[in-house]
């Protein structure tokens, strides 16, 4: 594809402001030419075997992984995390990538179904053909991550793809698309393409009459996407924002579950969507867990580099809402168990730990986005799943306990829940993965996951002639008459189970 766009833009390492180079601000008309090369590609890709498609795509992993300390040292400069949390979330993108590959003709293969008994004169299949063309629109926090998890569903079904990634961090997810040429000379160059730009690229892509648009970012965001899309009725998935809550029941292993919210409120600076950011601790253990959760935060360090546990906050309005709910939750009466808002040193925020922190607070109710985990303190269980239940959001969630980890699991209104661990399900291409409530709708990850790039249709075939014709004129009182018997036959004596 040729760049037609005029105007660029810089993308700067956030801690340094080091140039990490330039983009360009594409507009509509770029991406009516990158829709209609996609649709092009798309018949060709379309037309390739489960297993064709599976060899270019695992062509395309080896590629990346070849080239794989470039990408992170760029997915460094551009974001300023240390090279290891790129690395991780590589390795997610990746797996993606492999699962769906290996599992989309398992799942997406036309399957034959029973007819039924008032249809057994027919035969009856299912098969899921691929949409057409996908747009992806990508955040900055785990911006290979959130490509790759579109691409990954999205072609291995059939489709080809328009991705959108975030203005703060194209740089290292470009290099990744732009691996599958590398690797697949003979692909089209219309089956995924890239756009890049602010707000009014991305809403020309809602706009521009794609097949779907999967969506990865902020709710306010998501609405307007969601509005955008309707206008052409395009089906939207939304990977949404979350205030992801961990249950530390009385039974808990203490030192683990501080050990896993320490590092799940804080891996990649909080800058998670299923970072821990609430966790509601029984009083019976709350002593000991906030001694091991203060000890554990207080090592954990904010900076530049590989000996950094995260690094800067990437989005400078980012740092604002931290402040604000820091000072809220104070100011409201919390404890600064850890840090506070001296924590917050432009571009970096040390870790902060907030406890007791009143339920109607905005540090409770509002995504942060930061490193700050708000630990509040429950009688039981039981008002701990009602507190949990008790935001607009329900991304992730986890719960320690040793023997009622799937009892809690089952009652928490969220997306995934792990147990006696944390944010594993979204590691785990085979489960599904997204929202509830503000966090979204539709899936990413497993069988679900890939239906939402198909459309399911359902093909009847009539094998043979049974009985009376009810398909054709005129009607007959005694075909009616046979109907009645069957109605009464089939359904008069059903009983419950
Ligand atoms: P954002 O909503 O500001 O931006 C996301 C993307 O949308 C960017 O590429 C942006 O340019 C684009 N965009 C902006 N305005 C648009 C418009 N009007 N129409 C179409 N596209 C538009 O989000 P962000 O700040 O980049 O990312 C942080 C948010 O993403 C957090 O809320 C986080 O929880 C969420 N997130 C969710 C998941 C998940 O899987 N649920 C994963 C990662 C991040």
């Amino acid at each position: 594809m040729t760049q037609t766009a005029t105007d660029t833009f810089t993308v700067t390492n956030p801690a340094t402001g080091e140039s990490v180079g330039s983009f360009p601000v594409h507009t509509a008309d770029d991406i009516a030419e990158r829709l209609a090369a996609g649709r092009e590609a798309q018949v060709w890709w379309s037309g390739l075997t489960f297993a064709e498609r599976k060899t270019r795509i695992n062509r395309w992993i080896a590629a990346i992984a070849t080239r794989s300390d470039e990408i992170c040292d760029l997915g460094f400069r551009e974001t300023g995390r240390p090279r290891g949390d790129v690395q991780f979330e590589l390795i997610a993108g990746l797996e993606d990538l492999r699962w769906a590959a290996a599992h989309a003709k398992r799942v997406l293969k036309p399957r034959k179904v029973a007819p039924g008994m008032a249809l057994f004169n027919f035969g009856a299949e299912v098969s899921y053909p691929p949409l057409g063309v996908a747009g992806v629109i990508a955040p900055w926090n785990v911006p290979i991550y959130t490509v790759l998890c579109g691409l990954a569903y999205a072609l291995a079904a059939g489709n080809a793809a328009i991705v959108k990634p975030s203005e703060y961090a194209p740089a290292s997810s470009v290099l990744v698309m732009d691996a599958f040429y590398d690797a697949n000379p003979d692909a089209p160059r219309g089956l995924i393409t890239w756009v890049t730009g602010f707000a009014d690229t991305g809403s020309a892509l809602c706009r521009a009459g794609l097949d779907k648009i999967a969506f990865t970012g902020s709710v306010p965001t998501g609405r307007k996407v969601m509005a955008a899309c309707a206008e052409n009725l395009t089906p939207v998935l939304l990977e949404l924002g979350g205030k992801d809550v961990t249950i530390v029941a009385e039974d808990a292993d203490v030192e683990k579950a501080a050990t896993a919210v320490v590092w799940g409120g804080y891996f990649n600076g909080g800058q998670a969507c299923v970072g821990i950011e609430r966790v509601y601790v029984t009083r019976a253990v709350r002593e000991p867990f906030l001694a091991k959760v203060k000890e554990l935060a207080e090592q954990v360090t904010a900076g530049l580099e590989d000996g950094a546990s995260y690094g800067p906050m990437i989005v400078p309005a980012q740092i604002d809402l931290v402040r604000r709910h820091v000072s809220a939750a104070v100011e409201a009466g919390a404890i600064a168990l850890v840090g506070g808002v001296d924590s917050i040193r432009a571009p970096f925020v040390d870790p902060i730990v907030l406890v007791d922190v009143p339920e109607d607070n905005a540090a409770v109710q509002e995504e942060t986005f930061g490193p700050v985990i708000v630990i509040n303190t429950v009688a039981d269980v039981e008002e701990a799943i009602a507190k949990a239940n008790a935001t607009r959001f329900g991304l992730g969630s986890s719960v320690f306990s040793a023997r009622r980890g799937k009892e809690i699991a089952a009652r928490l209104k969220a997306g995934g829940t792990t147990i006696n661990s944390v944010l594993t399900f979204v590691g785990m291409p085979s489960v599904p993965f997204g929202g509830i409530g503000d966090s979204g709708f539709g899936r990413f990850h497993g069988d679900d996951g890939l239906r939402e790039f198909a459309a399911p249709k359902a093909t009847t075939t009539k094998r043979f002639q049974l009985g009376p014709d009810m398909q054709s004129f005129p009607r007959r009182e005694e075909d009616f008459e046979q109907v009645r018997k069957m109605v009464k036959f089939r359904y008069a004596k059903r009983r419950g189970a």
